[in-house]
């Protein structure tokens, strides 16, 4: 079976073809095209522009990831698109793509979740069995998964504020440092002594897996204020060593909530996908955790990405779910609840 996902749900326009079975699959091409410059002016996705610049680019992504497979239109036998959730006009922009697609073509269309693409990324690149743990650290989102079927999902918890994405930013904006925050802040850590400064470790003491991140950026925010009024301003060390503590603690807290997700049992593998994922300081200490088998999918494959829509559309495919053309765009759609969007069904 040979699929096109497309994904356009946050700030990347993204196709890919994806062929095979959901046990035996090859990634022919995945594209993605990146708003980030058009939105850099702006400090953040502008919901409006993203909408237009989807649906200006998807149909020239769509091209481009069906020439680097190497096929033509026609060889595709079945569309998967993102419906959900994300910022709505980019949503609306695939789905209509994509129907537009599966009508001319007369093949059949698979609306996707686009957090079920990120969980199942793990199985797609190093075929995890289920049922596994999937801790899912992006810009926007925060949460441990029981990843226990191509669209059977368990919810264990996750951040009841910020994402620790957007709390790598935002660090990096205090201290002057790059966007996007994540590798500034890292690089900055290497350079940095991890014990000078005791960072708080929110919601370590409940129990659960729950996870919070803005007491800790808040505290970063009072840490640079009480060392610019104490010294006047920052040193390079003061930054790598703010740096070093703060990663230190997301990855101290994130492994020990880690560390009770597996806990709540039979789990085969732990798995992280995200963009926050990319960090080594994380990865080693989620490594450490358990003795199961740690997949970390490559960095192209943890962010927004089209082949992680086409697989987890394939997945459903293969168990005999198909979309009509009246499949909504949902701009939320809890993991929970994976079947197919109902018409008129709203959030
Ligand atoms: P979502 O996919 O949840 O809608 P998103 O598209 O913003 O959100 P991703 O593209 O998965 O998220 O990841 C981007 C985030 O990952 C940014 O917040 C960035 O700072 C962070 N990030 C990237 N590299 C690193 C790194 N090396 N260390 C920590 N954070 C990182
Ligand atoms: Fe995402």
């Amino acid at each position: 079976l040979t699929i096109l996902g497309i994904e356009s749900s946050c700030d990347d326009t993204a196709a890919a073809i994806l062929r095979g079975t959901g046990d035996d699959v090859a990634i022919l091409s995945n594209v993605v095209s990146s708003q980030t410059d058009l939105h850099a002016a702006f400090g953040g996705v502008v919901p409006e522009l993203a909408a237009r610049a989807h649906a200006e680019t998807l149909d020239l992504v769509v091209e481009e990831a069906i020439a680097a497979a190497n096929c033509t239109l026609h060889d595709v036998d079945a569309i998967a698109v993102t419906a959900g959730p994300g910022l709505i006009g980019g949503v609306l922009s695939g789905v209509m793509a994509a129907k537009g697609l599966a009508m001319g073509l007369g093949k059949p269309l698979i609306g996707v979740n686009h957090l079920a693409g990120h969980a199942l990324t793990p199985r797609l690149t190093d075929g995890l069995a289920f049922p596994y743990l999937l801790l899912l650290v992006s810009g926007g989102h925060c949460q441990f998964l029981r990843v226990e079927g191509p669209e059977t999902f368990t919810r264990l918890g996750g951040t009841i504020d910020d994402a620790p994405g957007e709390a790598f930013d935002k660090v990096a904006r205090l201290l002057g440092l790059p966007q996007p925050g994540g590798p500034s802040v890292e690089a900055a850590a290497k350079m940095g002594d991890a014990s000078r400064f005791k960072l708080p470790r929110p919601l370590l003491d409940r129990e659960g897996c729950d996870l919070s991140f803005s007491g800790l950026k808040t505290a970063v925010l009072r840490l640079r204020d009480t060392l610019v009024a104490e010294n006047g301003g920052l040193t390079e060390q003061d930054r790598a060593d703010i740096c070093a503590s703060f990663q230190a603690t997301v990855a101290h807290v994130l492994a020990e909530k880690s560390r009770r997700a597996l806990a709540l049992g039979d789990m085969t593998a732990f798995a992280v996908a995200g963009g926050v994922a990319a960090n080594q300081t994380l990865r080693a200490a989620l490594e450490a955790v358990t003795e199961l088998p740690f997949a970390a999918p490559p960095l192209a494959l943890c962010t927004d990405n089209a082949a992680m829509i086409a697989y987890a559309g394939l997945l459903a495919f293969e168990r005999g779910r198909v979309d009509g053309m009246d499949l909504v765009a949902r701009p939320r759609w809890p993991l929970d609840q994976t079947a197919a969007p109902m018409i008129g069904s709203g959030k």
